[in-house]
Parts: structure tokens; C-alpha cells; sequence
């Protein structure tokens, strides 16, 4: 059934029996994001602005940047599309000349993501300004996320600030603070994003690019499900959105268990997409959280996802 799907799945993303789940795509710049536009997605749940800076030296002006964010906003203009911006995350795994902090001990716990704008909030404004300009430009329907979020306080004055250029505000949870702190969060935003790629890296404390720790940074991590769920079920309290879009969103068995607990959207890079959807497509409600249940009741990544598989079949 999987595989029958597989070939005639053409989105929108739901469920077997029709409940809506988004299925949009992760974009790094205008070229990826076109190329995503081709796939049957409803938009973007994660635009990674500071992958169009790597190549830097000197901050764009906040007219290249409309520019720049336009590109990827014009992909996606139609009716029912949106675009989730990402603020940039520099530091750490991401370099970016004009804004990481230089000479930390330990930059994947230094200041990176919204941290950068705590000592230099103009660079914040300029690029949010940057995304104002180029939603206004294009008419598409724009979401604007922070990354490294881990207190209220800082949600709260990132929602500010995205809020009084018109725009919906969001930040991600990809620090454990923010997950355990979901229901709060969602008091002060409009939407979460579950980062799960650094959810994991800082609930298992195990770097997201050491190889031989690979059994660690998995998604399937009873802790890392734990953490997920609880976001999911602060939404569904909120009545508010939470997506995935880290890599677990882009695992087709773990996108049904994600469902389950109540994520409304999966976000991912467009290789993904068909295979998700399609999979998504043949599943039922009950059964994704039949799915779900399964995974966190099991005690490790792969009896979790062994359960996953009997619950929802090969
Ligand atoms: C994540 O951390 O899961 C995420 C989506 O962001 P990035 O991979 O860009 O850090
Ligand atoms: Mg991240």
C-alpha cells in the first residue's frame, strides 16, 4: 500500500482519512527554493537565511537582503503557500564573517543564533527589516522563526519585534529549556518549530557532527520523543501550530509517530517530501498515535522504531 501510495501521492499533505498535515520544504536560497516549488509541498517550514551569508564578508544591506529573502518568498507566492523565515543562525556548525562571535571555547554552547542579537540587536532589526520589505514585495504569506531560543523572556521580545512589522512570530525549540517551557512559549508566539537535528545534539549532550556518536544524535532517542511530545501536546492546548523541521521530520515511520502526538506540519528538504506524504497518506489518525505511543513507551531508538513498524506495518 505504501509503495502504491508512493506513486500516486501528489499532496496536499493529510492524513489516510483527510486530516490536513503540512508537508513543506526545507530552502537555503532562491535556486532551492524553486527547485522545491516543484515538489507537492504547501510552502516552507524552514528557509536557513544564513546559508545565503556563508560566503560573506561584510553584512548585506537591508536592501540586498529583501532582495536575497524575495527570491525565496516569489517561490512560494501562491494562495494557501506561507514561508517560514529562519533569522540567521550563525556560529557554531555555520560560520558567518559578519555576525559569529570569534574564539569561543565551545560555540555550539556560545553565542549563536538569536544570542547574536542580545549584544547586537541592529543586526536583528536590519535583517528583519530585510524580511518585511521582501513579504511586502512578494505578497506571500511570511512566518518569521528565531533559532537557539532557550528562555520566554527572549521569545517574547523576538515576537515583539517580528510582530510590529506585521508578521507572524515564531521560535524553534532545539534547546531541552524550550521544550520543557512549551506552554509558556506558546503564550508569547504565534507558532514553534522543532529543530530536532539540535533538540537531540542538546538533550543527549552528543556533538550533531561526531560520527562515532551517531547512536546518540538520533531522533529515536526516548528523551528526544519525550521532549517532542511534550511541545506537540503544549500546541494542541495553544491551538496553535508546531512543526518539525529537522531531520526526523523527513523520516517517513518517525513523520507518522511525529503526527501522533499532535505536530501539524513537516517540514524538510525536497528528496523528502514524496516519500513522507505518501507514507502519511496511507496512515490514519489513530494509527499515528497508536504509532506514537508506541515509540515513547519503547526504551530505545531501536525498539522504538521497531514498534513504529508493527503498529503501522512494512
Ligand atoms: C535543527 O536543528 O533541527 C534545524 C532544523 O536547524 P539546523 O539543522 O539548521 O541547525
Ligand atoms: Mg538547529
Amino acid at each position: 500500500e505504501a509503495r502504491a501510495a508512493l506513486a500516486t501521492w501528489s499532496g496536499p499533505g493529510r492524513t489516510a482519512e483527510g486530516t490536513p498535515v503540512k508537508i513543506l520544504a526545507n530552502v537555503a536560497d532562491g535556486e532551492s527554493a524553486r527547485t522545491s516549488a516543484q515538489a507537492p509541498v504547501e510552502g516552507v517550514g524552514l528557509f536557513r537565511t544564513e546559508l545565503c551569508f556563508l560566503n560573506r564578508k561584510e553584512e548585506p544591506s537591508v536592501e540586498e537582503q529583501a532582495e536575497i529573502y524575495g527570491e525565496v518568498l516569489a517561490a512560494f507566492s501562491g494562495d494557501k503557500q506561507y514561508v517560514v523565515v529562519r533569522t540567521l543562525d550563525a556560529g557554531s556548525d555555520k560560520p558567518v564573517a559578519f555576525a559569529t562571535h570569534e574564539g569561543e571555547e565551545n560555540p555550539a554552547l556560545g553565542v549563536r543564533g538569536l544570542r547574536l542579537s542580545f549584544s547586537n540587536p541592529a543586526l536583528l532589526d536590519r535583517q528583519l527589516d530585510g524580511i518585511a520589505a521582501a513579504a511586502q514585495q512578494t505578497g506571500t504569506e511570511t512566518w518569521v522563526m528565531a533559532p537557539m531560543v532557550a528562555t520566554v523572556a527572549e521569545a517574547e521580545e523576538f515576537a515583539t519585534k517580528v510582530r510590529a512589522r506585521g508578521l507572524k512570530a515564531g521560535v524553534m525549540v532545539e534547546v531541552p529549556s524550550a521544550a520543557l517551557l512549551a506552554h509558556r512559549m506558546l503564550e508569547v508566539v504565534d507558532f514553534l518549530s522543532i529543530g530536532t537535528n539540535d533538540l537531540t545534539q542538546y538533550t543527549m549532550a552528543a556533538d550533531r557532527m561526531a560520527t562515532d556518536l551517531a547512536h546518540l544524535t538520533d531522533p529515536w532517542q526516548p528523551a528526544v520523543l519525550q521532549l517532542i511530545a511534550i511541545t506537540a501536546e503544549a500546541g494542541r492546548q495553544a491551538g496553535k501550530p508546531v512543526g518539525v523541521c529537522g531531520e526526523a521530520a523527513a523520516d517517513p515511520l518517525l513523520a507518522c509517530a511525529l503526527v501522533g502526538m499532535g505536530i501539524t506540519s513537516l517540514s524538510m528538504a525536497a528528496a523528502a517530501v514524496r516519500p513522507v506524504g505518501a507514507r502519511l497518506a496511507t496512515v490514519g489518525m489513530q494509527a499515528c498515535e497508536d504509532a506514537a505511543e508506541a515509540a515513547l513507551a519503547a526504551s530505545d531508538p531501536m525498539a522504538a522504531r521497531a514498534a513504529v513498524l508493527e503498529v503501522l506495518g512494512g
